[in-house]
């Protein structure tokens, strides 16, 4: 039996209560012969993870709100499972010598440390939580190579693009594409909800209408990064430092379908598209049993179901927060970690209905604006910035109200 247990894969799951976090669940339990789950880890939902811990019994869970822990550690106090809370914690369980595979899938900057603290104990890291690379991407792919730990992108586009890469990309061992003959990455997106409402109407949009995307389901704040298109944007950068390439590399296309799920174009004319449904559970179980393949319960494409396929150009009057990540992008790290600080207040006030849709877009341009953009070295500089960007942020939506 120890030796049975022994050869399970021990994955940490950071956001479990979410979107991204019960997919991963779900695939872990159709592969229970590979997978065991050490740690659950989430914000302040305890009604969702007593569940998850009682189903998956893992050895720790880990809450960032102290409250919701005591409240765990009563429902769990016949369980050995040992419940602890805050960031010092999650980077602990993060890094435990037991682990094998770390889900990084919190939402947003409070994904950072634990991430990194992950990277640092050189774990097979599989990334949904692409808000920390476009925080601190040169740091983090620093870190991933000096501590030797192997990221995964989680990101469906991004486990598209990776999927349709060169062996020797794959493996880091060459990252420029001229040599792999390589002439760029094709980033699709869908557009999001509002690919054809009327221009003018934008303003207008609700927080019902801007968290329904039409094919993918996913949580609150990157379904409306989806709606602005913000989240094509951070992914954008997501894709300049996972591949370790250059703006001009990466070109945006709009496929409403959602099928393509991002391409490579070679210099000898091929384009290699990876395609699947929009289901999550496919690059999560790419990335759980890379380089084998693990059944997602995700049900395979019908061609015969498939028949329009289109492709346009982005449009930048409807989504002028996807030229503004790409605009920063081009300017370097600080200006990507102050956008990314910015848009999180931003769309946090959107869906608080505290100021339109349209102002996400002010209050983020805004803020860029106003930000002293100088070399981010450390951690430290790049957390400041980040907290300035949002102090900036808060100041600017409250001028509004
Ligand atoms: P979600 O809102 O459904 O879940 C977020 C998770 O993070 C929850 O478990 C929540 O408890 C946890 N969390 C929030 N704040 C926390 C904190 N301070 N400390 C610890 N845990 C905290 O979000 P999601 O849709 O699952 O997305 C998660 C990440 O994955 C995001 O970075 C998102 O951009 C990325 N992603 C999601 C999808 C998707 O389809 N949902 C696709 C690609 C990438
Ligand atoms: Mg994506």
């Amino acid at each position: 039996m120890s030796v049975e247990l022994s050869q399970l894969e021990q994955v940490v799951i950071l956001g479990a209560s979410g979107s991204i976090g019960t997919s991963t669940l779900d695939v872990i339990s159709r592969n229970k012969e590979r997978y065991d789950v050490f740690a659950l880890v989430a914000g302040s939902n305890v009604e969702v993870i007593l569940k998850q811990a009682l189903e998956y019994k893992p050895r720790y869970v880990v809450m960032q709100e102290a409250h919701a822990a005591t409240s765990l550690r009563e429902h769990l106090s016949n369980t050995s499972i040992e419940v602890l809370s805050g960031t010092d914690a999650m980077c602990d369980i993060a890094a435990h010598p037991d682990v094998d595979i770390v889900m990084s899938a919190i939402v947003g900057a409070a994904g950072l440390l634990p991430t990194l603290a992950a990277v640092e104990a050189g774990k097979k890291v599989l990334l949904a939580n692409k808000e920390s690379l476009v925080m601190s991407g040169k740091l983090f792919m620093d870190k991933v190579k000096h501590h030797g730990a192997t990221l995964l992108p989680i990101d469906s586009e991004h486990n598209a693009i990776f999927q349709c890469m060169p062996a020797q990309v794959q493996r880091a061992e060459q990252t420029n594409f001229n040599a792999v003959g390589i002439r760029k990455i094709l980033l699709t997106g869908s557009g999001g909800p509002f690919l054809t409402r009327d221009v003018n109407t934008l303003k207008a949009v609700t927080v019902e209408e801007a968290v329904a995307h039409p094919n993918w389901s996913m949580g609150r704040k990157i379904s409306v990064d989806s709606a602005t298109m913000m989240n094509k944007g951070l992914e954008f950068i997501e894709a300049k430092w996972l591949f370790d390439c250059q703006p001009d590399d990466i070109e945006v296309v709009i496929h409403p379908q959602s099928m393509i799920h991002s391409m490579v174009q070679y210099q000898d004319g091929s384009v290699i598209a990876q395609m699947g449904q929009p289901d999550m559970r496919t690059p999560i179980a790419y990335g759980l049993a890379y380089p084998e393949r693990i059944d997602a319960g995700v049900k395979p494409l019908d061609f015969s179901d498939m028949r329009d396929f289109t492709f346009t150009h982005p449009d930048y009057a409807r989504y002028p927060n996807l030229k503004l990540a790409i605009e920063a992008c081009r300017l370097g790290q600080a200006a990507t970690t102050a956008l990314n600080a910015a848009n999180e207040i931003s769309v946090a006030a959107f869906l608080d209905k505290r100021i339109g849709f349209m102002d996400i877009f002010r209050v983020n341009e805004q803020v860029l604006e106003h930000s002293t953009l100088k070399d981010l070295e450390s951690l430290e500089e790049i957390l400041d910035m980040d907290s300035q960007a949002r102090r900036l942020a808060q100041q600017m939506i409250a001028n509004q109200g």
